[in-house]
């Protein structure tokens, strides 16, 4: 798709909409925001040649071909002359759009809509193994694919994404790491009667009916108890981490439309006792929450589901006080966590999976303690253990950072890094933490959250917004941005390694 089409889509909604904002307006934000500029910069590639003419030398492998992988495959591809690079990629449709899920699973797009083939963006002169990394030996600088083929390897970039562990919440299985492969066990449980997950394509397929059945359900509905609907947020680092809240606003929006919302009660229960890790935009969605009415629960976390009874059971958790004693049999006091189970009945559950990295990943010399991320140093992106190792995207040990929007950032860090490296000279580009989560509010409304490591800073405020527009604000623009532009710029400009 060309730059002008995606311009020319935009403007033709806001003409249909005049009370709303003028062709002038739209136009002066999309062009003085940078966000929004190289958005439709760089969803015009098609015009573009390569002109690869870095001059270094050695074999660089890619695991994983999903955004990161593909985009840092093409960019290297269009920066270094008579490139070696490998690419390794179980899932025929690793490069499908992930952030149009949530369109998905509220019936605006189709699941073709988002699905895109891993063979038909795989760079000129790249190669790819169409299988799994089983194990990796950075200390010889060689990974094995499929338990039996060995791939040596001067630089490699690790981009396997994340795991949606399903099976840590009793009642739940499977262990999903690709959008569109091994969900089988999910699926015995989450798709129908009532228990949902966008995480997955299918997952997400399935939720758009859920939710046409809660609506039917709801305009069926007489009983004085209204429906329950709810919406989970676990424990610990997640792609997309506005994406838990983006489904209940559009499922809300959908019972809204029906003219329904009154026989469903909407309730969040997050892991965390905030609505989001920077003050301004927890304070703007605490008020969207009020003004439609849901309610919420800190922290709870989803720890099992009896799908026969349609209980969830939440560890609900606090820190206390509690005496010790020290070595010397003094009383000290600590901070412990004290928890207790809480049932309740859902007619309508979404459920956001906890998320690690993939054990091949976790257990290797290249991931960490605990949930087993790559180690790395958060601004170079380099391995903390093994200089000629990097990682990216889902899959990084790094601070925030799980969305595209910080992969658009990052994979040009990694090759620049990369290029440096091989170059025999230092990695110099850096990583600034920042991120764009597009929050859907509405069908129709979108609050573009925008941020780096440094808006966590008391104070900073919303620092890292390129539209000269109020970032905590509902916007239409927004939504106009993502529905139209986002992934042209995701398949077209990322994928080519120019976006
Ligand atoms: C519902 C949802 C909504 C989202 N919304 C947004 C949004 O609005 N904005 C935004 O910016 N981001 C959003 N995201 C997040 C975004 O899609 C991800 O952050 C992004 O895809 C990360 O890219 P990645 O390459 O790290 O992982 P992926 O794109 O998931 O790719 C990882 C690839 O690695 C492969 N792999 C795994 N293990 C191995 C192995 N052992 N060997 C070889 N290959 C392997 C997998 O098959 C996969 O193809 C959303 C995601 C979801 C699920």
């Amino acid at each position: 798709m060309q730059k002008n089409k995606i311009l020319e889509e935009i403007l033709n909604e806001v003409d249909k909409h005049p009370e709303i904002m003028s062709r002038r307006e739209a136009l002066k934000y999309l062009t003085v925001s940078p966000l929004a500029a190289s958005v439709l910069a760089s969803a015009s590639i098609g015009a573009i040649t390569a002109s690869a003419s870095t001059d270094v030398s050695g074999k660089i492998v890619i695991v994983g071909g999903g955004l990161s992988g593909m985009s840092t495959a093409a960019r290297l591809n269009n920066s270094i002359k008579n490139a070696d690079i490998t690419v390794i990629e179980p899932d025929p449709l690793s490069v499908s759009y992930q952030p149009g899920q949530t369109l998905v699973a509220s019936g605006i797009w189709n699941l073709s809509d988002i699905q895109y083939k891993r063979d038909d963006y795989l760079p000129k002169g790249i190669k790819l193994i169409k299988g799994s990394v089983t194990s990796f030996d950075p200390k010889n600088n060689k990974v094995t694919v499929d338990g039996s083929k060995d791939i040596s390897y001067d630089q490699l970039v690790i981009a396997t994404g994340i795991m949606l562990n399903y099976k840590a919440i009793k009642g739940l299985d499977g262990e999903i790491t690709s959008a569109t492969t091994n969900n089988a066990d999910t699926k015995k449980t989450i798709t129908k009667n009532g228990l949902h997950s966008i995480y997955f394509q299918d997952g997400a397929k399935a939720t758009w009916q859920g939710i046409q059945e809660l609506v039917e359900k709801a305009k069926n509905h007489t009983g004085s108890e209204k429906l329950q609907a709810i919406f989970t947020h676990p424990r610990g680092p997640l792609k997309c981490g506005g994406a838990p809240k983006k489904i209940m606003y559009l499922t809300h929006a959908r019972l809204e439309e029906a003219g329904v919302r009154d026989k469903v009660e909407m309730t969040f229960y997050p892991n965390g006792g905030a609505m989001f890790g920077i003050k301004d935009y927890h304070t703007a969605i605490v008020k969207q929450f009020e003004e439609r009415d849901f309610k919420w629960h800190y922290k709870h976390n989803l720890i099992a589901v009896d799908t026969a009874t349609k209980t969830a059971t939440f560890n609900k958790w606090k820190k206390v006080e509690k005496q010790f004693e020290d070595e010397m049999g003094d009383p000290i006091m600590k901070k412990v966590e004290v928890s207790e189970p809480v049932e309740v009945k859902y007619d309508f559950m979404h459920v956001t999976p906890p998320q690690k990295a993939p054990d091949v990943v976790a257990q290797s010399e290249l991931g960490s303690q605990g949930p087993g991320w790559v180690t790395v140093n958060k601004k170079t992106l380099q391995s903390s253990f093994f200089p000629n190792v990097w990682s990216l995207g889902d899959v990084a040990g790094i601070p925030m950072g799980k969305t595209g929007g910080s992969v658009r950032k990052q994979y040009k860090i990694v090759v620049d890094n990369i290029i440096s490296v091989m170059g025999g000279k230092k990695p110099t580009a850096l990583y600034d933490g920042y991120t764009v989560c597009p929050i859907i509010t509405s069908i129709g409304t979108v609050m573009l959250a925008e941020f780096n490591w440094a808006s966590k800073k008391p104070g900073s405020g919303v620092n890292a917004t390129s539209f000269p527009l109020d970032p905590t604000k509902e916007r239409w623009i927004w939504w106009l941005l993502k529905v139209y532009a986002l992934k042209p710029m995701t398949i077209h400009g990322m994928l080519a390694g120019r976006a």
